[in-house]
């Protein structure tokens, strides 16, 4: 492997887009050596550029030399104002629904249920909604490379699909007639908010 990164996340579904985008450009990609030793920054960040900027740079210090890899993503709803957006992660919480966000569980379920009680009464053509994924690598305390991407669907009025996490059984392609929880790793990494930025990342990377 020509490049590797450590990727600062401990989420599974994202660590898997992660490997599975870069195995075409011999870039490796592996978690943070003793992530889960470190003490999680607060994301208070008013945008993705600004959270994923924080992580990025706050990780970096625990590898030093390594290029470290941050994301901060979500879903933004037409209808709601472009909610859930920075607090996708924790809308169920925010709401009062749950007491907090918690990584081994419920919490995508939660959000799930939160967002199509908020949606109830919003007709089908305004259901319009997108991911959205800002990636930023840093070394040694400093952001050196930042990209975007999103991807434009639907919000469904009930889950279809097993696949994906998050709010992917929600979220409808209407070009391809499928939720993003009902299509393959490698389609979704081909049109994802999170695929489409790595993709523009890579470049950047391999200079
Ligand atoms: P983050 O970990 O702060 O970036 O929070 C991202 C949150 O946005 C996740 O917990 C999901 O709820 C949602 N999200 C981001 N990307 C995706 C995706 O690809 N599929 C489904 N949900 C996603």
């Amino acid at each position: 492997m020509a490049l590797r990164l450590y990727a600062a996340t401990s989420s599974q579904g994202k660590l898997n887009d992660f490997r599975t985008a870069a195995q075409a450009y011999s870039i490796s990609i592996d978690p943070l050596p003793a992530l889960a030793t470190i003490p999680a920054p607060e994301e208070n960040g008013a945008t993705f550029a600004a959270n994923a900027t924080l992580k990025a740079v706050y990780y970096s210090r625990f590898a030093p030399g390594a290029l470290v890899l941050a994301d901060d993503s979500g879903l933004e709803v037409d209808a709601l104002g472009g909610e859930p957006g920075v607090r996708s992660a924790r809308f169920a919480a925010d709401s009062g629904m749950v007491d907090s966000p918690d990584a081994n569980d419920n919490t995508d379920v939660w959000n799930n249920i939160v967002l199509l009680q908020r949606m109830t009464a919003v007709p089908e053509a305004q259901r319009t909604a997108r991911y959205r994924c800002v990636l930023v690598a840093a070394r040694d305390g400093l952001p050196f490379y930042t990209a975007e991407g999103s991807v434009e669907g639907m919000i469904l009025v009930a889950p279809r699909g097993t696949g994906g996490f998050g709010y992917d059984p929600l979220f409808y392609l209407p070009d391809l007639d499928r939720t993003m929880a009902e299509i393959d790793l490698a389609t979704k990494l081909s049109l994802s908010h999170r695929g489409r930025a790595f993709a523009s990342l890579l470049p950047m990377l391999l200079l």
